[in-house]
């Protein structure tokens, strides 16, 4: 089997799962994942410490299978603990898979990646997203990521979907960003009222009423919104 076969295949193997555990939609949460490694018998070990290089690590012995994963926020937590689904019901030959920076090339490793990505927002679901904010082959602008983010609350991440984009032709290879997404966001949409409230809480007084006064920028989002299209 070539590498692109492989891929293929790892790809091909998250829409049964996604259909086995009613996975509708690309906002595939934490609680989604439990239910599924309960299903499937997977105890989840959350460290409570980081390891350098490591995000997580599948393990299977006498006692039983383990999924060991650090404690990460929701959208990368999320898609660890599909990559390490892919462990479990592809690599069954293989009883610990560590994951992370150091073989994060390997062609069992990448696998994950896709069945990962796949699981959490599949490709044609994404073409279809895109087809309905009209974005062409070659024309995805960092904009138009930023919006299928919050149109669809998915959690595959913004480096997620930039690599889904570029891959797929929607954006030439290597024209999104590759970090600073939440800060664009903010520059497109405003602030979030939870971040602005605390920050007008730890702000001086005349700060904080500044702060608080500070429109949401709602009327924005229209306007945004044709501007995409
Ligand atoms: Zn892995």
């Amino acid at each position: 089997m070539t590498r692109s076969e492989y891929y293929a295949r790892m790809r091909a193997l998250a829409r049964p799962v996604r259909t086995a555990h009613g996975l509708a939609s690309c906002k595939v949460t934490r609680s989604d994942l439990r239910r599924i490694y309960k299903v499937h018998g997977i105890k989840i070990d959350i460290w409570r410490h980081k390891f350098k290089d490591l995000r997580g690590a599948y393990f299977r012995d006498e006692f039983g299978t383990t999924v060991m994963v650090a404690d990460l926020p929701t959208d990368p937590m999320v898609f660890t603990l599909a990559h390490e689904l892919k462990h479990h019901l592809a690599d069954q030959d293989a009883p610990l898979a560590p994951c992370g920076a150091r073989n994060q090339s390997e062609q069992v490793e990448i696998g994950a990646e896709i069945f990962a990505a796949e699981l959490l927002f599949p490709e044609d679901d994404f073409c279809r997203v895109m087809a309905e904010i009209a974005v062409a082959h070659g024309a995805c602008r960092p904009e138009h990521i930023i919006r299928v983010k919050r149109s669809t609350g998915t959690t595959l991440s913004y480096q997620g979907l930039v690599k889904r984009a570029e891959f797929l032709g929607f954006a030439p290879s290597g024209s999104l960003p590759r970090s600073g997404w939440r800060v664009l966001e903010e520059e497109i949409f405003g602030i979030p009222f939870y971040k602005r409230r605390r920050r007008a809480q730890s702000a001086p007084p005349d700060e904080a009423d500044e702060a608080a006064e500070t429109p949401e920028r709602q009327d924005d989002l229209p306007l945004f919104a044709a501007a995409v299209r």
